[in-house]
């Protein structure tokens, strides 16, 4: 039987001595991967969306890091290591969980009478789509920090039977106890990354995608929680296949909450007028040939090509600060930086630009001071 195998090579890492990780890593998640799988059990196909225990072994050699990725269908897995798939059931992510308690409940009752008390309650929120809360929403989009309106909607939710109003109340109150606690897990979902709650609504958030579309996350963003989220991260941290890094952060209009004021991406973007979320201040990103924004006041580049630099100038024209950032192992800034800044447009518009880990120069100084720009160097970010 031909073990499905994954290979990828991370950047060439070489420790002194051989080593060998013999335990694999665990997942058990649906099955959303572009490459064909065969399963290590039952050696049919894996097919999208199907529930798998995922096997990851590690190896290293004078290359660097390579990872062989095993999967078996959770059904198949259930039959042959039961323990093993309870154990890791436990452990898994509570969202991910809540989403496979339903298939684990059909293929084993049994097993799922074991892990049922750490399934997470359904959710009692709301749609959020009646037309007073609408409005209401609406005006916190421009001012999401207004108590008065925060306490109107709490008011009219709680009326409608939604805990969020509760939560809302609570919070005003500055009750930072065991019900709000509650409240806000039964509101929410888990994640490894911690959400950041304001007041009834998640204030910030941090996606790590791990080589899976942001289309998968979709569901959670898309959860009322989200509606009034201020600051997103969205890490493409790729686990597999070098070959995929030029894909870009499948972000498309509306796939995000439109009140949004900081997005920061790493992956890139794909081309995007990004108008839809009209509040955005900041964007942090590492690539982006075709971006634009109206409004957007701050961008701030990490480790930036050429085409994302001189894009961006032509796409967003109120931005007022400018930072450039070199990481420690990011590519190269372009090495005529000063003059692509000129040329491009930037410093004609800007009023402070900050360059951290990459100098300057002479001619780059004397152009901001001449166009009164705040120039700052800030040293390199070291791991
Ligand atoms: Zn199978």
């Amino acid at each position: 039987m031909a073990k499905p195998k994954r290979k990828t090579k991370r950047a060439a890492k070489k420790p002194a001595k051989r080593k060998r990780v013999t335990r694999p890593m665990i997942q058990i998640e649906r099955f959303r991967f572009d490459e064909e799988q065969r399963c290590r059990a039952c050696s049919e196909a894996v097919k999208q969306g199907d529930a798998c225990f995922i096997e990851i072994v590690s190896d290293w050699d004078g290359d660097g890091e390579s990872q062989t990725w095993t999967f078996t269908h959770l059904a198949c897995a259930i039959a042959k290591q039961r323990q093993e798939v309870r154990e890791h059931l436990l452990a898994t992510d509570r969202e991910e969980l809540r989403e496979l308690a339903g298939e684990v409940q059909r293929l084993s009752p049994e097993l799922f009478a074991e892990i049922a008390h750490a399934v997470p309650p359904d959710r009692k929120a709301m749609p959020l789509d009646d037309p007073f809360t609408l409005e209401l929403l609406a005006q916190l989009d421009e001012t999401p920090e207004d108590r008065a309106l925060l306490a109107v909607l709490g008011d009219h939710l709680a009326q409608r039977g939604d805990d969020r109003g509760e939560l809302i109340a609570l919070q005003l109150a500055g009750n930072t106890g065991s019900r709000v606690a509650e409240l806000c897990d039964i509101l929410s979902f888990s994640s490894f990354s911690k959400p950041v709650w304001g007041i009834g609504f998640l204030r910030e958030l941090n996606i790590i995608l791990g080589g899976r579309p942001l289309a998968t996350q979709a569901q959670r963003l898309a959860n009322p929680s989200c509606r009034l989220l201020q600051h997103l991260i969205i890490w493409q941290n790729r686990r597999f296949e070098l070959a995929q890094k030029d894909a870009p952060v499948d972000v498309t209009p509306g796939s995000l909450p439109r009140g949004l004021r900081v997005l920061d991406v790493i992956g890139g973007l794909p081309p995007l007028d990004l108008s839809w979320m009209p509040y955005l201040d900041t964007l942090v990103l590492d690539e982006g040939h075709e971006l634009a924004h109206p409004t957007l006041r701050v961008l701030e580049l990490r480790a930036t090509d050429r085409a994302t630099i001189e894009a961006c100038a032509r796409g967003m024209p109120g931005v007022e600060r400018l930072k450039i950032e070199r990481l420690q192992f990011g590519r190269e800034p372009p090495a005529d930086l000063g003059e692509l800044l000129e040329h491009s447009g930037w410093l004609t518009r800007i009023r402070e630009l900050e360059l951290q880990g990459i100098p300057a120069g002479d001619p780059l100084r004397a152009a901001a001071r001449a166009r009164d720009i705040r120039l700052v160097e800030t040293p390199l970010r070291t791991i």
